[in-house]
């Protein structure tokens, strides 16, 4: 194949004029072209209004290029396909004795379960929550009436935290052994778009993703794996330093000689259990804010120079800044033509997220304008010291709001006072909101960070720090508040426990996630056979 970069068409081309270009750029008669396969696609705006995409390009000819024109040209260069991607372990010699069992249903855990499963390996898997289309239900009823169900929620249940979301796929991830390509050719093969192969910044929306997880169930369940919902992982068999089993919520006692703790950042009661247990870990800087919601035309303005551009759907954004008082204040998890979501899982405590539909057609754009808080942020030195500091401030939240969505309009927020009407930026929730003072929530330093952040980005960006931005609060589950210490072979001191994912502290983010659990695959599968079906005592 013959692999063309930087090859630049402008937004809005057809089919035929990117065959055009690569016949033109490989000197040869589009018909000469046998196939074309875009390996990667990115925006250049720098031109704006004139926006134009930029293309890594794999083509195949039917008649090849001489050796010479190869040498010569620029961007242009001979790859040898099927060298640049995965390859999953050898198996190891010992024998499983039960299957493994995965803790949770979130990327970490699903795609951990579905790379053991192909392999033989029948995984069980325990999720505390409910079923995807169960627990869609849960939400939607959640985010209507406030009727929280503390086990099947924004967080808790089938897909893990990030089903309801925007499903931003991109990582800052390195990825030498192409889990990154894998991940993203496994939620292709589910249902994803193609596109999400070769984007530079890949999205599902949270409408394909709820379809996309409950296929990847049935086919674990096709592979001989097991998931059971609704089944909460309360305590660990431990003996002799080793794990050899979980007890369940129901008191079902479970024998494994190897169980994989994908919980995510959010499951604080069992973060508490293994605090317990004696399990080692620390506690881990995360950030914490407030979501800020923009109109989405707006953003397009600044970013394309114009505030639509029908083939390339709303705009994105990402902003840093350094505040005086050495706080750094960035937005995360930006949603555009998104909404706000209530995103709690315990009772009289209000936190935050952001999600979007495939489509990305809502009116405002909206992100988390964070600060990174340390374990000096928080009073005490325990290891769950950043989860309690979550919970305070999510307190705080409810009451702010009174159970609802507290929001406050960033002119406001500046001057510190209660808001009491909107401007022009209709808020976009799912759940109730209900004006709050967000600037007696967070610490003086981090409100004074913020105020700054959002002033210095409308330099960036002209509007952001408008007075009728509205601002939500809040943003405190960013990454998790543990690290669950681990070896280089994926497993904690007590042998067998397999902390995986962000709730361990070893991703940010859907792919990442999902990467982490292909590895904590790699790495039972590396020890153990298959399983042959057969529990042993
Ligand atoms: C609203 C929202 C929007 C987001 N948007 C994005 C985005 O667009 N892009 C992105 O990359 N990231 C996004 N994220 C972050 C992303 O969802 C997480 O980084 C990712 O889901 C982490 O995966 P995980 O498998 O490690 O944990 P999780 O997804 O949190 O999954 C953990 C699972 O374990 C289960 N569990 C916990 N404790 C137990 C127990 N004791 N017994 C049994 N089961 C248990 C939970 O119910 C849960 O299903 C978003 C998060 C939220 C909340």
């Amino acid at each position: 194949m013959i692999r063309i970069t930087q090859l630049k068409l402008p937004v809005g081309h057809t089919e035929d004029e990117l065959y055009q270009k690569i016949a033109k750029i490989l000197r040869t008669d589009k018909k000469n072209i046998k196939r074309a396969c875009i390996r990667r696609q990115s925006l250049d705006a720098r031109k704006k209004p004139d926006l134009f995409y930029s293309y890594t390009i794999d083509a195949e000819l039917s008649l090849p290029c001489s050796k010479t024109f190869l040498q010569k040209a620029k961007n242009v260069q001979l790859v040898v396909l099927g060298e640049d991607c995965y390859h999953f372990v050898k198996p190891g010699k010992q024998k499983l004795l039960a299957p493994p069992v995965i803790i949770g249903t979130g990327p970490a855990g699903l795609f951990c379960a579905l790379m053991l499963a192909r392999h033989g390996y029948c995984p069980l898997v325990l999720e505390r929550g409910h079923d995807v289309l169960h627990r869609q239900k849960t939400v939607e009823r959640f985010w209507q009436t406030g009727r929280l169900d503390p086990s099947s929620n924004v967080q808790f249940g089938e897909g893990g935290a990030g089903t309801f979301s925007d499903g931003k796929l991109n990582t800052l991830v390195k990825d030498p052994c192409f889990r990154n390509r894998l991940v993203l050719e496994i939620f292709r093969e589910f249902g994803a778009e193609e596109a999400v192969l070769y984007q530079n910044k890949p999205h599902i929306g949270t409408d394909a993703l709820c379809h996309i997880v409950r296929r990847m169930r049935e086919e674990i369940l096709r592979l001989g794996g097991d998931i059971r919902f609704g089944c909460q992982v309360t305590d660990l068999i431990l003996e002799q330093g080793r794990v050899c089993g979980v007890v369940t919520g129901q008191g079902e006692r479970i024998p494994s000689q190897s169980v994989v703790l994908a919980i995510g950042h959010s499951a604080r009661d069992t973060f508490s259990m293994l605090q317990k247990r004696g399990i080692p870990m620390s506690a881990k800087a995360f950030a914490v804010g407030l979501r800020i919601q923009h109109p989405q035309a707006m953003i397009n303005y600044a970013q394309y120079g114009q505030e639509t551009v029908e083939s390339l759907g709303a705009a994105d954004y990402k902003l840093t800044w350094k505040a005086a008082n050495g706080r750094g204040v960035y937005s995360f998890c930006m949603c555009p033509g998104g909404y706000v979501v209530n995103a709690s899982s315990e009772p009289e405590m209000l936190a935050v997220n952001g999600m979007s539909y495939h489509d990305r057609a809502g009116i405002n754009a909206n992100s988390a304008m964070i600060v990174t808080v340390t374990p000096d942020d928080y009073p005490c030195k325990d290891s769950l010291a950043g989860m309690e500091f979550q919970r305070v401030l999510e307190r705080q939240a409810f009451q702010a709001g009174k159970g609802k969505i507290p929001v406050q309009l960033y002119k406001d927020f500046l001057n510190g006072r209660k808001s009491s009407s909107l401007g022009d930026v209709l808020p976009q929730m799912k759940g109730g909101w209900e004006f709050g003072p967000l600037h007696q929530i967070l610490p003086p330093a981090l409100t004074e960070a913020l105020r700054e952040g959002i002033q210095a980005f409308g330099q960036v960006i002209p509007g952001f720090d408008r007075a009728d931005a509205v601002l939500a609060g809040i943003e405190s589950r960013t990454s998790s508040p543990v690290r669950i210490w681990r070896d280089d072979q994926m497993e904690s001191a007590v042998k067998g426990l397999y902390p995986c994912g962000e709730g361990a502290g070893y991703a940010g983010g859907i792919t990442s996630a999902a990467m982490d659990g292909v590895r904590v695959a790699e790495a039972i599968a590396s020890r153990y056979q298959p399983f042959d079906g057969k529990t042993q005592d």
